[in-house]
């Protein structure tokens, strides 16, 4: 039976601690999306985060650690821009991919020499951490492929009895995935845009490789072209694109970035920033799409919004929310 407890109870981490210490799932808050964690060194553990989540085996799980020093336990090298990065951004929303160490499982890193690691900031992410003397390799806690959560409730609603025991730590304070960035040669690559800026990384360790995954970045499936994805059809509309009119009868929803008054005959608009501010229209995204998905609509637009900052992040959800393969 899936629970609901308060993270902010010190009973709740020592339940919850227990609980992962005995091979089972727990989800948890982070400051970027609600996770759904498994002690990291137990396969068995591992395989039933990926049962819970229905998620492919191919699609490995980022690792969680309490202190920036556990880091070297799991990977072979940690190199000076690895050690930049973690000073500059742990605890925070940066993923690092390197080396791993044999200690990984296998399942973890889906069969991939290397592990992508993270220290989150969440307050009771970070005490539970501390209550178990493992890393905890967590998902984000939704079925594979749908909207990530940033609620409590929202695990509840996606993963029902399947999440175990769900603890409570409020809404996400950054509401988009982490950053994934590979520093396996000698140039960092991007995967996954995410809470902590292209711009920032790159002001601390000089030019980043983005853009279109190569062959071997398509092994990490967070660039799988549908994913995070409403149920509902979406169009995501091009800069300057005029709002489509709702066909008759057509109940039509508008995501924007701001109030828009031009959205005549729309079923429900949800914006997402009182003034464009693109790091609150990222912390209320995934809540708000997923408010638009059980509206009972035909067909959700999308606005796009400006692709620097955070904005980076928002706008590859919202394409790959907009992509059917
Ligand atoms: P999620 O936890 O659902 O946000 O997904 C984690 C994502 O991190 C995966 O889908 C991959 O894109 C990425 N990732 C995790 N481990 C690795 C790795 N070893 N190499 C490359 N990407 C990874
Ligand atoms: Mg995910």
């Amino acid at each position: 039976m899936s629970r609901i407890l308060d993270g902010n109870d010190p009973r709740t981490i020592l339940h919850a601690a227990e609980r992962l210490g005995a091979g089972e799932i727990v989800a948890f808050p982070t400051e970027t999306v609600y996770g759904l964690g498994a002690n990291a060194l137990n396969e068995k553990a591992v395989a039933k985060v990926f049962a819970a989540k229905n998620r492919p085996e191919f699609d490995p799980l980022i690792v969680h650690i309490g202190d920036k020093d556990a880091a070297s336990q799991y990977v072979t090298a940690l190199d000076p821009r690895a050690r930049q990065l973690m000073d500059a951004f742990w605890p925070g929303a940066l993923t690092l991919v390197l080396p791993k160490r044999p200690i990984i499982p296998d399942l973890v890193t889906a069969g991939l020499g290397t592990v992508a690691l993270r220290m989150p900031s969440h307050p009771v992410a970070l005490a539970l951490l501390r209550a178990v003397d493992f890393p905890i390799a967590a998902p984000s806690a939704n079925p594979f492929g749908y909207v990530s959560p940033t609620t409590a409730a929202h695990v509840h609603d996606s993963l029902g009895d399947e999440a175990g025991l769900i603890i409570d730590g409020g809404p996400c304070k950054v509401g988009v995935e982490s950053t994934v960035c590979a520093l396996t040669d000698q140039h960092a690559v991007l995967l996954r845009p995410g809470g902590v800026t292209l711009e920032q990384i790159e002001s601390v360790i000089g030019p980043v490789r983005t853009g279109e995954p190569t062959q071997a970045d398509r092994r990490s499936p967070g660039t799988l072209l549908s994913h995070y994805a409403p149920r509902v059809p979406v169009v995501l509309l091009k800069p300057g694109d005029p709002l489509p009119q709702p066909e008759a009868g057509e109940r039509l929803g508008l995501l924007s970035l701001t109030l828009r008054s031009d959205a005549h005959g729309y079923t429900r608009t949800e914006a997402l920033s009182a003034d464009g501010n693109l790091l609150d229209a990222a912390a209320r995204l995934f809540a708000a799409l997923r408010r638009l998905d059980t509206s009972g609509l035909d067909r959700v637009v999308i606005e796009s919004v400006p692709e620097t900052g955070m904005g980076r992040a928002i706008m590859d959800r919202l394409r790959r929310a907009a992509a059917r393969d």
